[in-house]
């Protein structure tokens, strides 16, 4: 680690207001704050306590003056051939549109509002909207199925929900509003009114009329419509967001409105070494973290432009993200690994033919990016590719390089070092001490959180305590989950999770939510979902099901019959991105004598390595079983 890195990081652990004071700077406040930390409650952080400021504010008004006809927005859409320009102006016009519909349905601030939106300008034009009133949004992943939005509806309550007629996937047409009614059938809670903006994509649309309101009808009525912003205490929150754990139950991230502004500019000064009038691409989804902090709110914070898109990488061919790169003058990228891999498949000429010259970095992050397909980026386009490690609780990047700080050499499969505010540690499971060089240990953050990152779990403190920060008696420290080590140069690699957590295309799932879906179906006695590797998504599920009874069909009948039923089951409960990629069929799991069941052998041995310490087995032949099952 540099001088510069290591002293720059050092400062914000050892005069932590002072370089937090410095940093605020960055964004608009209205009233000021009157302490940077109050910490007198751990672990609850609270930033910039009394300031007030508002995120929407933050990302469009106080532009206006200098930047009001610059994009704010590019959208690109490859499924329905879109492409438009949104500028400050107009972002601003229609963000008060939609705060004014917002309120017309009741909406003030505190209220939750969901939105389930695909990848167009409208759920952009949602999430700033509810801001600006104050209202708290949890954007839901369009590809989740109705069983999970509806988990998600009853978590937080919300009053209204916004989403659209359908999504797109490589041509393919996903109607949401079935899918909608269907969730809000099963929910307690349902909201009193669904916004749908409809996109002309579906025939029908199931209707409930009093509940629904068609978008494009009713918002010429708000065009001229201009809102005022809700100023909010620094730590009111600004939005929950959903991710998965080891329980079924998934977790809502809440986030607050003054310290993840503050995070996410000083993050594009020090991390992305980006500016104002800069145009930057971050290929994610709005329903997942980085959409939410690098699509939308960190490049408006800063006055740049942001590219939305919605489409495959690989259509209409697999040159498409460099096209926009050449064509949008795009400075600073952010993909995932999984999507590197996809387009490792073809051919360099499609990297070739662009003009990347206003490309300054690629920054991948979201589950661990092996050498190859590191270097291989890193020839293909001759620019600086950095990993980079964080998680949706903590809103940006924790372990990561800071070109806007100091270029630093880039060394494959780490994500280099931590970022500023995070003491972070790698600790010995036993004790809690710190590991040597090289040692494998616990990713550990010492408390308090730095600003931006989850300040709770929504409506359950105790579960924010409990989730992150028991995993030592002895001292009391954020759990990331993540095994690790830091090897001499000061540069960190991490080894996996440690939970049942596993990462599908940099998309977390819960091995429990998956098994949760599976039991339901009427002949599943017990299931076992583990994660294994896999060469382009990093990892996918896999099943192992005890039936409970065979039926008159012969045993490959009914095994075909029934893995096609349990993959549909995953599909309507969670959504096809927690699809096993197998189903196997076996008498009995393995399990230790005292019931615990031993995921890791099972993972080892459907990734063709060795299962292991097997001493505390109840059942050897459980174990052959899994081996004959996966071998064939
Ligand atoms: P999520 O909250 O869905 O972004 O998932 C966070 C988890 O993804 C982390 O706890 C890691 O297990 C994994 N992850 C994220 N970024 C990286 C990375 N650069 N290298 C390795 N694992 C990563």
């Amino acid at each position: 680690m540099s001088e510069k890195i290591k002293n720059f990081h050092q400062s914000s652990i050892d005069s932590t207001d002072e370089f937090w004071a410095e940093q605020a700077k960055l964004i608009h406040w209205n009233s000021s704050f009157e302490q940077v930390l109050d910490y007198s409650n751990p672990p609850f952080a609270k930033w910039f306590v009394q300031g007030k400021t508002n995120l929407c504010f933050n990302a469009i008004d106080r532009h206006l003056d200098e930047r009001s006809d610059q994009a704010a927005i590019v959208y690109v859409s490859t499924e329905t051939n879109a492409e438009e320009s949104i500028s400050y102006k107009e972002l601003f016009q229609r963000v008060n549109s939609f705060s004014s519909l917002l309120s017309s349905c009741g909406v003030s601030k505190g209220d939750r509002v969901l939105i389930y939106m695909p990848m167009i300008p409208e759920a952009v034009y949602a999430m700033l909207a509810c801001v600006r009133i104050g209202a708290v949004h949890s954007v839901v992943f369009g590809g989740f199925a109705s069983a999970s939005l509806a988990q998600r509806v009853d978590d937080c309550s919300p009053k209204v929900m916004v989403t659209a007629d359908a999504g797109l996937r490589g041509g393919r047409v996903i109607p949401y509003k079935g899918l909608v009614d269907e969730a809000l059938t099963l929910s307690t809670t349902p909201p009193a009114n669904v916004i749908l903006v409809n996109r002309g994509l579906v025939s029908d649309i199931p209707w409930t009329s009093g509940r629904d309101v068609d978008y494009n009808q009713v918002i010429g009525t708000h065009e001229d419509a201009r809102v005022g912003v809700e100023w909010l205490e620094s730590n009111e929150p600004s939005y929950i967001l959903y991710t998965s754990g080891t329980t079924g139950k998934p977790k809502g991230i809440q986030r607050d409105t003054g310290g993840y502004a503050v995070a996410l500019a000083a993050s594009m000064n020090h991390i992305y070494d980006a500016r104002a009038g800069d145009t930057i691409f971050t290929t994610s989804d709005i329903g997942w973290v980085v959409g939410h902090s690098y699509i939308v709110y960190a490049p408006l914070i800063m006055g740049m432009t942001t590219v939305l898109y919605e489409g495959l990488p690989t259509t209409p061919d697999p040159g498409v993200w460099w096209s926009l790169v050449e064509k949008y003058n795009v400075n600073v990228m952010f993909s995932s690994p999984t999507a590197i891999r996809v387009l490792k498949k073809q051919d360099l000429k499609y990297i070739e033919k662009y003009d990347l010259s206003d490309l300054r970095h690629l920054f991948l992050a979201g589950e661990p990016l092996d050498e190859s397909t590191h270097s291989w980026i890193s020839d293909a386009i001759e620019k600086p590719v950095h990993d980079h490690f964080w998680q949706t609780e903590t809103g940006w990047p924790v372990l990561t390089p800071m070109p806007g700080v100091e270029s630093t050499q880039i060394k494959y499969g780490s994500p280099s070092f931590p970022a500023y505010g995070y003491n972070l540690k790698v600790l010995r499971e036993s004790d809690a001490s710190e590991a040597d060089d090289n040692e494998k240990g616990l990713v550990s953050i010492v408390p308090p959180l730095p600003p931006g990152c989850m300040s709770t779990v929504w409506g359950d403190d105790e579960r924010f305590v409990s989730t992150y920060f028991s995993a030592f008696e002895s001292t009391m420290v954020y759990s990331t989950f993540d095994w690790g080590i830091r090897d001499e140069d000061g540069y960190h690699f991490i080894l996996g999770r440690t939970d049942d957590v596993i990462n599908v295309a940099g998309h977390r799932l819960g091995t429990r939510e998956i098994e949760e879906a599976i039991q339901v179906h009427a002949n599943v006695a017990e299931v076992a979902v583990v994660g294994v590797q896999d060469a382009v998504k990093g990892q996918m599920p896999v099943a192992f099901v005890v039936r409970k009874k065979l039926s008159e069909l012969s045993e490959i009948q009914q095994n075909e019959i029934e893995k096609k039923e349990i993959m549909k089951q995953v599909d309507q409960s969670l959504g096809a991105i927690a699809r096993p990629r197998n189903v196997y069929f076996v008498s009995m799991l393995p399990k230790t004598r005292s019931g615990k069941m031993l995921r890791r052998s099972i993972q080892a041995i459907t990734e063709g390595r060795d299962p292991g310490d097997l001493t505390t087995l109840e059942d050897l032949s459980a174990i052959e079983e899994i081996i004959k099952v996966t071998s064939k």
